[in-house]
């Protein structure tokens, strides 16, 4: 039988598979904003925001079974180091905690450890900025996820001059040996820049502004900080540029479209876990022969 030739539309298809941490991967080299489009969709499997819950329901499933693999490894298998680590880094509106909602939402949250860093406290600042930072690492066969992280001591910290530009400068290397060092004792590290565009953090403040049920989330903060937008951006492209590494890469997720935010950072997660080639843990005990004495109990 004759061979059949490739269709354009199996070539679509392989395309479409390409890893998602390929297509969301900061490439190596100088990066400015301005390179990410933040209404991008690379990688959406459907048609756009009609399709997106279906898209995200459909990721569920596998994703738990990877998470409790993860878990079980974890309590299980005394020789097990495995864990997740996933930093959520963004401006004001990005949707950190729409991301914990919609895609970390989706696995069981005894497997999650979550931490969302605030400006330090009093305790904190009396001890390394990595202090508290170590207090809040995830555990064996735990997904820990930060809602902001150690990046916001070169993110704010930078922007504001909250310590002298020969400190914060020497943050860099210093994040890179950490996260080195996470990595070689069995973390898994993703790193996610929620992408939100100038215009539409505009219109989500607005919106937040305009909703009693919003106000909540609303800081009056969160307008100083776009007020130097400009100097957030070169903070984030030269943290993109300097910390980007093998064993901590990071991922720029288009962020103005919630429902693309969402799934990437599932599919990310998804992706990742999967990686981790995880198998059940063998039985400790001899199956044959509880069942035997199950059987025989009335
Ligand atoms: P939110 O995440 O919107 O609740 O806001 C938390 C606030 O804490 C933001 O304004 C951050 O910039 C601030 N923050 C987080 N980490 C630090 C840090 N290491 N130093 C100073 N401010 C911080
Ligand atoms: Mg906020």
């Amino acid at each position: 039988m004759a061979a059949r030739r490739k269709s354009p539309k199996s070539d679509a298809t392989k395309r479409a598979r390409e890893p998602l941490s390929s297509l969301l991967r900061v490439p190596s080299g100088p990066v400015r904003m301005d390179q990410f489009d933040p209404r991008a969709t690379p990688g959406y499997p459907g048609k756009g925001k009609q399709d997106a819950q279906r898209h995200v329901d459909a990721l569920a499933p596998e994703l738990s079974d990877l998470q409790e693999r993860l878990y079980a490894d974890g309590r299980s298998n005394p020789d097990s180091v495995a864990k997740v680590l996933v930093v959520l880094q963004g401006m004001d509106t990005s949707g950190k905690g729409g991301v914990i909602r919609h895609a970390i939402g989706l696995v069981d949250p005894q497997g999650v450890q979550l931490k969302a860093f605030k400006a330090p406290t009093a305790e904190e600042l009396q001890h390394h900025y990595l202090w508290r930072i170590e207090q809040a690492l995830p555990g064996r066969g735990m997904i820990g996820i930060f809602d902001r992280s150690h990046y916001e001591d070169v993110l704010v910290v930078r922007v504001d001059s909250l310590v002298p530009e020969s400190v914060w400068s020497q943050r860099y290397d210093e994040l890179n040996e950490f996260e080195a060092k996470l990595a070689a004792n069995g973390t898994t590290i993703v790193k996610c820049m929620l992408n939100v565009s100038f215009d539409e953090q505009k219109r989500r403040l607005a919106e937040r502004l305009a909703d009693p049920t919003k106000y909540w989330k609303y800081n009056p903060g969160d307008l100083d900080s776009r007020s130097k937008w400009p100097a957030y951006m070169e903070a984030y492209e030269v943290l993109l540029e300097r910390c980007n590494t093998e064993v901590a890469p990071w991922y720029v997720i288009p962020a103005d479209r919630k429902w693309y935010r969402n799934w990437a950072v599932a599919e990310l997660l998804r992706e990742k876990l999967a990686g981790l080639d995880i198998s059940w843990p063998a039985a400790e005990f001899d199956v044959s022969a509880e069942v035997g004495r199950l059987t025989a109990m009335p």
